[in-house]
């Protein structure tokens, strides 16, 4: 009987330390996920009342002057982000408008045409910087390998917080442009920007070409013959704007994928040391997902509905969010590498790599009920 007792003892202490162990593991793995994955908020509210609701959950972040990076459309493009999404945003921060002219021609190469552009698209509400008409602030890359210093606007110094307020959508040769392309390309100077597109030559096939002239039209440095189609790569910028315009792929990005993998390295590499500059917030709107940039005066239609708006303070998860949301409503892998044939996914590992952000996030639908007094 004693020897029973004994083993009904010992079973009892079996049974609860299993339990105790159970319900420690749990915990511990619990607190272990909840604290690695970074939050990134999203609602399909996709109106300027929206955007405000929304920046409540980070609007803690928010120090000294602000300025936010926008991109005021090419001429001809109907798919950014319209001005009046932003303007209350802009006028309760008191915040500018900032933006960089580009290596291109056309109206967005000049500061003064710049604005005048923006203004005409509707930017009327703020003041607006042209961030390279102060001059360069050369900013060190810490780890990086194709580039060692960022060419990027000096008037960046003039904030203490910037917002990117970002239009998430393709590009012909990133893949997708998101938060780290408005941080990269979208803060460079002209000079900045032509060192992240050198040697980015896309690849033809005249044999598929019919003739029809959009890349001829959309291509910004007069590069483009036809009948052969033909590109002076003298005078390619690698802007990758015929890549999208090309109704049949006559035009792609090149098959070299050192050479696609070191374009979108360069463009995390140059957002690195902007974003640790500065407190950084980022929204990605993800609306109007046209394959082609804003950059494009003759951009492809939008292939996916229109879905909503995500903000974050992780850069890293903020698109891993909005890419996830669009492979989900193009029902693939890959979205980008569908409508553009070449993916960017790569801007998100290795922007992980070099310690910009975190790709495990947590979706928080401020939609829910749960949320609403926020
Ligand atoms: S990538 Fe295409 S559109 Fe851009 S400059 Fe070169 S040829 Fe022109
Ligand atoms: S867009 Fe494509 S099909 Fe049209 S002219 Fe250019 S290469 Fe040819």
């Amino acid at each position: 009987m004693i020897i029973n007792c004994l083993k009904g003892v010992k079973k009892a202490g079996l049974f609860t330390f299993l339990i105790v162990g159970l319900l420690f593991w749990a915990n511990s793995s619990w607190s272990q996920n909840s604290k690695e994955k970074s939050i990134v908020y999203f609602t399909k509210d996709i109106s300027p009342e929206g955007v405000m609701r929304i920046f409540e959950f980070v609007k803690d972040s928010v120090k000294g002057k602000v300025g936010i990076k926008v991109h005021f459309g090419e001429d001809g493009n109907s798919y950014f982000v319209p001005a009046t999404m932003v303007e209350p945003l802009c006028k309760e921060l008191n915040a500018t408008l900032i933006e960089t002219n580009v290596a291109y021609k056309g109206r967005r190469r000049e500061t003064a045409t710049h604005i005048e552009l923006a203004r005409d698209h509707g930017f009327t509400f703020a003041p607006i910087d042209i961030l390279d008409e102060g001059g360069t602030l050369s900013l060190p890359i810490e780890g990086g390998t194709h580039f060692k210093t960022a060419l990027i606007g000096k008037n960046l110094e003039n904030y203490e917080t910037i917002i990117y307020f970002t239009h998430f959508k393709g590009h012909g040769s990133a893949g997708f442009g998101g938060c780290i392309k408005n941080a990269s390309m979208g803060m460079a100077t002209p000079e900045g920007k032509r060192d992240m597109h050198f040697n980015d030559f896309p690849k033809t096939d005249s044999t598929k070409c019919i003739g029809c002239g959009a890349c001829v039209r959309d291509c910004p440095a007069n590069a483009i013959t036809l009948n052969p189609l033909t590109i002076d790569k003298e005078k390619c910028i690698g802007c990758g704007k015929c890549i999208s315009s090309c109704p049949v792929k006559a035009i792609t990005t090149p098959d070299d994928a050192e050479q696609t993998k070191r374009f979108l390295e360069g463009l995390v590499e140059y957002a690195k040391p902007v974003i640790e500059l500065k407190n950084s917030i980022y929204f990605n709107i993800v609306i109007s997902v046209s394959p082609s940039c804003d950059c494009s005066g003759n951009p492809k239609k939008p292939f996916v509905p229109d879905i909503g708006i995500l903000v974050s303070t992780d850069i890293v998860a903020i698109e891993a969010a909005a890419h996830d949301l669009v492979d989900k409503a193009h029902h693939c892998d890959d979205a980008f590498l569908e409508a553009n044939s070449v993916s960017g996914k790569h801007q998100i590992e290795y922007a992980e790599q070099l310690g910009m952000g975190n790709s495990d996030y947590k979706l928080v639908n401020i939609d829910k009920r749960k949320y609403r007094k926020k």
